[in-house]
């Protein structure tokens, strides 16, 4: 057991104490320096110690901490909610704010299914998510997660989930189908698991726009959501997309479903938005959705205390101003463009990377044991669990995940830098990591 009375899930190792933060730096007890490749996961946009956030988070402590949302609204959540309509995706109205990603999840699921209660077709009860998919680890969000290693010792007291394949074409589009064809097999696959459980009985589709943390950052092919999203209309069913890693700027655009050309029915977006300042998350939702329940009950049957904290609202909202007025989503664009040349020209032509890919800031790398047969290494090496340690050795964070999906995945390690990373700062990341693998 580790020698602390903090409950660190990896019971055998207490990790390094991080005392401060500033940029893309995170230093340690020891005075040594980390570059923070993976912005913890997915989550520091803006870097640490970014001065106007804190600004905002020390006026908003000055004036007023907490107020309970039951009695009081405030004005920061009220402008951040505002903010987020309307540079939202087209026909939301309102945000439901939650303190990270799987209370997200959950409330979107409840939130679907209430919708229909509220509708008078209660009789839908199941949802359809995606293998290898990530949506948090509530039991609402682990039911709908497509990671088996995660699900199984829960199995038992999950809520009714089917599960289709994801989109990941490395591994599973097939020889002489084009990206085009492989995205229609995929939504025809969810049209016949929406068949199968009866056209009246799903409540909605889940997926990541971009899967990220169980399979290395997983970018649709073309057409795949437009396909998906016909399907869901076919059937009535609700579209929820979780971009609760992959929005907010992180693939170059604010949410990654613009590029798709797609439109949620709910749209749960976390990490980025507080940019790790604060734990914020937020359900975005279309008008008719909320309409129908504040036609209904005019209640929505759940909440948490800490729901819409005015302090997590003013860090929120800083980090949506610096992004907005320093341009930080097109630099995504433009610097990732220069992330995926440097990480192809270290990394590309090592034996054992199977496979770049990525979008913005959003880069994962798969490793295998033969590049021509794309055998993964055995589950039992922990290849990506000793990429991360030897990573760290050398004062690089990056974000490993896999050989433990089916036990057939084999192993990533993700990359999601900070939007301020500089062309430098990607040369050190690209070096370290080849040096680590
Ligand atoms: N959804 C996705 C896509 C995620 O990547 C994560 C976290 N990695 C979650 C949900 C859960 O978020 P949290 O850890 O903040 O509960």
């Amino acid at each position: 057991m580790s020698n602390t009375h903090v409950f660190h899930r990896h019971l055998h190792h207490t990790p390094p104490v991080a005392v401060s933060g500033k940029g893309v730096w995170i230093q340690d007890s020891s005075g040594k320096e980390y570059l923070d490749a993976s912005g913890g996961a997915a989550v520091s946009c803006l870097g640490h110690a970014h001065p106007e956030v804190l600004a905002a988070m020390h006026a908003q402590i000055d004036r007023l901490a907490y107020a309970h949302t039951s009695f009081f609204t405030t004005e920061v959540a009220e402008e951040l909610a505002a903010h987020l309509i309307e540079h939202g995706p087209a026909g939301m109205s309102h945000a439901y704010f939650v303190s990270g990603g799987s209370e997200g999840v959950e409330a979107a699921l409840k939130m679907a299914r209430q919708y229909f209660v509220e509708t008078g077709q209660s009789q839908r009860s199941h949802f359809i998510a995606r293998r290898q998919s990530y949506h948090g680890n509530t039991l609402g969000a682990l039911s709908v997660g497509g990671n088996q290693w995660r699900r199984e010792p829960f199995a038992p007291i999950l809520i009714p989930a089917t599960h289709v394949s994801p989109c990941y074409p490395y591994r599973e589009q097939q020889a002489g189908e084009t990206p085009e064809q492989y995205g229609q097999r995929l939504a025809q696959e969810l049209d016949d698991a929406i068949q199968r459980l009866g056209t009246d009985k799903v409540i909605a589709f889940i997926a990541e726009t971009v899967g990220g943390a169980t399979a290395g950052v997983l970018t649709p092919v073309p057409g795949y959501f437009k396909a998906v999203r016909e399907v869901c209309d076919r059937h009535g069913v609700l579209l929820i997309l979780d971009e609760v890693m992959c929005g907010m700027g992180r693939t170059g655009s604010l949410h990654a479903c613009e590029q798709e050309g797609v439109t949620p029915d709910l749209l749960v977006v976390a990490k980025g938005l507080g940019g790790g300042y604060q734990p914020i998350g937020a359900v975005l939702a279309q008008k008719r959705i909320v309409e129908a329940m504040s036609q209904g009950s005019g209640f929505f049957q759940h909440g948490h205390t800490y729901l819409g904290h005015p302090v997590a609202c003013a860090a929120a909202l800083a980090v949506q101003h610096v992004l907005q007025r320093e341009n930080l989503v097109a630099r995504v664009r433009q610097s990732g463009a220069r992330l995926e040349a440097l990480l192809g020209e270290t990394l590309g032509g090592h034996p054992n990377v199977g496979d770049i890919r990525g979008r913005g800031l959003f880069w994962g790398v798969e490793l295998v044991r033969d590049r021509a047969s794309k055998t993964p290494f055995d589950p039992a090496l922990k290849l990506h669990a000793r990429i991360k340690k030897e990573a760290m050795a050398r004062g690089l964070m990056v974000y490993p995940m896999g050989g433990t999906v089916d036990g057939r995945l084999g192993d990533h390690v993700l990359l999601a830098p900070p939007f301020i990373a500089t062309e430098a700062e990607f040369g050190v990341i690209a070096q370290r990591l080849h040096a680590a693998i």
